[in-house]
């Protein structure tokens, strides 16, 4: 018997992308896995429901035979077998983020025999995880000059703490992910704001466009509230989006109980500012998230910001599955990320 990847949770971070990465690399490679001390560097360690709902849902995918997997359980032993493409339906059951899930089959499905239907359920705006916009504006974009077609489509949101949202996904996959050169990002070309409402009183999201407006010198036509009649529960979402001639940036911030809409608003806009005053054409959460398929296609690069202990992380974890280069040079204020 093949002897599996033996995987550290607790290693940099000590969060859940160890796992989510570990688990996309698995059934991308075909390798077997044994992961320890998941999630230990977490208040409250071990498997949530998110990260059990992403376990199953590459077991289900890869027919993989799994030990482990439990709410709490900070150890997974994870044989995969071939992927299967097709139509899936995962539940996360809670308001765990559904795209985080998503994030974990991905790699696998974009590479599979051929097209599938996915429907997720659990939250798609979630605090650390990416919100829907940002999957369908900034990551599905970039995944699909790599050759992969992505169809999403927002059924209802989840926020927390109700959750109950749904979005569907079809990919259509490629034998091979081409890599990408995406070092300058040109003019920008528009900036937009909007501010997204569920149950929640329209003053809300005028106050945090007005801190935009005023910050980031947004014309009023740019800046709009969008009420979400359908979500089960409230919830509040920023979500500022800055377009480039070759790059698309969205930064987000959901709102929280007890935090004010102008502490929302400004949280957006420090990051914005960041960003725009960087040259680099991906952000920070893009860049986490491009390091895998980046590492899949063996080739390409891509200036980002300064790298995030989240970012190191997961590239310590990809070089235990991947046999190739991630060579991380400091240019001035940006950091270029080439994967040949
Ligand atoms: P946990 O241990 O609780 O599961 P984690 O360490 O796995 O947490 P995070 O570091 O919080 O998770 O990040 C999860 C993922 O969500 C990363 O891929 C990150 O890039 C992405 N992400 C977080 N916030 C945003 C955001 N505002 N926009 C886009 N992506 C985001």
């Amino acid at each position: 018997m093949v002897r599996p990847i033996m995987i550290d949770g607790s290693q940099g971070e000590g969060g859940g992308q160890i796992l989510r990465s570990s688990l996309a690399l698995s059934i991308v490679t075909g390798e077997p896995l044994t992961i320890e001390n998941i999630r230990a560097g977490r208040k409250k360690p071990g498997l949530l429901r998110q990260h059990l709902t992403a376990v199953k849902a590459a077991a289900r995918i890869s027919n993989a035979h799994v030990e482990g997997d439990a709410i709490s359980s900070m150890e997974l032993s994870f044989h995969p077998q071939a992927v299967q493409s097709g139509t899936y339906h995962f539940a996360v059951g809670t308001a765990g983020s559904a795209i985080l899930v998503l994030q974990t089959i991905l790699p696998a499905l974009m590479l599979a025999d051929g097209p599938s239907e996915l429907t997720l359920e659990g939250g798609t705006h979630n605090p650390w995880a990416p919100p829907f916009e940002f999957l369908t504006r900034a990551f599905a974009p970039t995944i699909e000059r790599m050759g992969p077609r992505l169809h999403l489509e927002l059924v209802k949101p989840g926020f927390y703490p109700a959750g109950g949202g749904r979005f569907t996904v079809r990919i259509e996959p490629v034998a091979e992910l081409k890599g990408l050169t995406l070092l300058t990002r040109g003019q920008e070309t528009r900036r937009s704001a909007e501010a997204l409402l569920a149950h929640l009183p329209e003053k809300i999201g005028e106050r945090e466009l007005d801190v935009l407006k005023r910050r980031l010198s947004l014309p009023a036509d740019a800046a709009t509230c969008r009420v979400l009649s359908n979500s089960v529960g409230p919830g509040n979402a920023l979500v500022l989006t800055l377009e480039f001639e070759r790059a698309v940036e969205v930064v987000s911030t959901i709102g929280r109980k007890g935090v004010s809409a102008e502490k929302v608003a400004s949280e957006t806009a420090d990051v914005a500012e960041a960003f725009l005053a960087s040259e680099a054409p991906v952000g920070v959460h893009l860049a986490d998230q491009l390091l895998l398929p980046m590492a899949i296609a063996g080739g390409g690069a891509f200036r980002t910001l300064a790298l995030s202990e989240h970012a190191r992380t997961n590239i310590d974890v990809i070089k235990r599955f991947l046999d190739r280069p991630i060579r991380v040079q400091e240019e001035g204020a940006t950091v270029v990320l080439r994967f040949d």
